[in-house]
């Protein structure tokens, strides 16, 4: 049986990774109550460093959690709930989460900062190498990289723009697009031109050794050997609860929020990976960082107006 939060929390933050916690961090400084709800299923689970978050470059994500949440700790008024949340009901002023094991926990604001999470990528052998090898962003992953020899999985649009990119980091790279490539002509002859080898033919397997990937295989008997992959994958929302309280969506499941996070619902902050899509750890903090204090404004402005 879950237990019911008796008391009226002023914030409920779904999610506690760089977003959820920054916004945590800020607005229990602020001295406001909060609940963080974390099922702890981020999509960086699967990496081992976290690169490009200056004073933190290459620190395991479980570390930097750790060390988030202790330092929250010193703060009494946030305390932390560690399973997923299931429906959000109600409405500015009185909202009511409810966790997989029947925990209730009733708030005046909330902020979604649930991420978001991979579509599986059937290519066998790939979760072999994710996260150890075989990466989805040159920011984060490129420079230990850099100049080794790379294969980019990608279609269309997005294959170009890989391409594109990745020449920042190496020059030795070859394009797998699993199938037919979705460029246009004009790409087509651009990726020539830029001597980027093209491979269309489906791909068979990836092949590694200890997560490391070696090379990989096509359906038409061709070996790519390699030391590193990027591809891009495609992503959905961390969480349907926003779009089922009303949040309006992007068609990329991205929560619309202005600036401070504030979405199209009357008390609903969204921050992260939840409502953008550039993915860095430190713009998620940042976004969080924003969030919690716009959050914290309108809780002060409404307590403000309320002893008038
Ligand atoms: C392989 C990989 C490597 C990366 N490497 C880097 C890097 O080196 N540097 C960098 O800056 N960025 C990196 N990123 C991106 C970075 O991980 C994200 O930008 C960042 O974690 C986003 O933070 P967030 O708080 O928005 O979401 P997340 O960190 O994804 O946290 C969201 C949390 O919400 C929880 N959640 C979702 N729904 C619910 C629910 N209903 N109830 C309870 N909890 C819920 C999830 O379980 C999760 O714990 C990488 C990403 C990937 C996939």
């Amino acid at each position: 049986m879950g237990i019911q939060m008796e008391q009226l929390i002023d914030v409920g933050i779904i999610g506690g990774g760089p977003a959820g916690l920054n916004a945590a961090l800020v607005l229990g400084r602020a001295r406001k109550s909060v609940v963080v709800i974390d099922e702890g299923r981020p999509r960086n689970r699967v990496t081992h460093e976290t690169h490009g978050f200056l004073t933190r470059d290459g620190i395991r994500p479980d570390e930097f959690r750790r060390v988030a949440r202790e330092q929250i700790r010193s703060y009494p008024s946030v305390q932390f709930i560690d399973e997923a949340a299931v429906s959000v009901e109600g409405a500015d002023g009185r909202f009511q989460i409810t966790t997989a094991q029947g925990n209730i926990v009733t708030c005046r604001k909330l902020l979604f900062a649930v991420g978001k999470k991979d579509l599986p990528v059937e290519i066998e052998g790939l979760a072999d190498v994710y996260g150890s090898s075989a990466f989805v962003c040159p920011y984060c992953d490129g420079w230990e990289l850099r100049d080794q020899p790379l294969v980019l999985i990608a279609k269309g649009a997005r294959a170009f723009h890989l391409a594109q990119t990745i020449a920042g980091w190496s020059s030795r790279y070859q394009l797998c697009t699993n199938g037919p490539d979705e460029l246009t002509d004009e790409q087509r002859e651009d990726l020539e031109r830029h001597q980027v080898p093209v491979y269309r033919a489906p791909i068979r397997r990836i092949e590694s050794k200890e997560g490391i990937v070696e090379r990989v295989v096509l359906e038409d008997g061709t070996h790519l050997s390699c030391r590193g992959i990027f591809f891009s994958p495609n992503l959905a929302a961390g969480s349907m609860l926003p779009q089922a309280l009303g949040c309006r969506m992007t068609e990329t499941g991205t929560v619309a929020a202005d600036v401070l996070g504030k979405t199209n619902v009357p008390g609903v902050y969204s921050a992260g990976d939840a409502a953008t899509e550039m993915y860095q750890a430190i713009a998620a903090a940042s976004m969080g960082s924003l969030a919690g204090a716009a959050i914290n404004s309108e809780l002060l402005a409404e307590a403000w107006a309320s002893r008038a």
